[in-house]
């Protein structure tokens, strides 16, 4: 699995090894990861999901087009993370919020 996206422990940030992953959907794939230290042990699972198109496929799924959104929504979700470069506060608004973005 060395082509699965790289990740840190969340606990010691020691690197971690994908180990396994599924494909859940054609928009979602679980990986489940092992931490590289052994003192540490851990061992999770994460999701890597398809999350918007940046340019449309010339072979389009149909069914795919449909629950992709579009690149336009680029502009809503890069202004989510202002609050948090500037803020420093400990009420920083969730990455699935919507509401957070204000
Ligand atoms: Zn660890």
């Amino acid at each position: 699995m060395s082509r699965a996206p790289a990740m840190k422990c969340p606990h010691c940030r020691a690197n971690a090894w994908a180990r396994t992953s599924r494909e859940l959907s054609p928009l979602l794939r679980e990986i489940y990861y092992q931490c590289s230290d052994v003192e540490c042990g851990h061992t999770w699972v994460a999701t890597l999901e398809a999350s918007r198109t940046l340019s449309p496929s010339a072979k389009a799924n149909p069914a795919i087009s449909k629950t992709l959104p579009s690149s336009q929504w680029i502009p809503t979700l890069s202004t989510a993370p202002k609050p948090v470069l500037k803020g420093g506060t400990d009420d920083q608004p969730s990455l699935f919020d919507e509401s957070a973005s204000r």
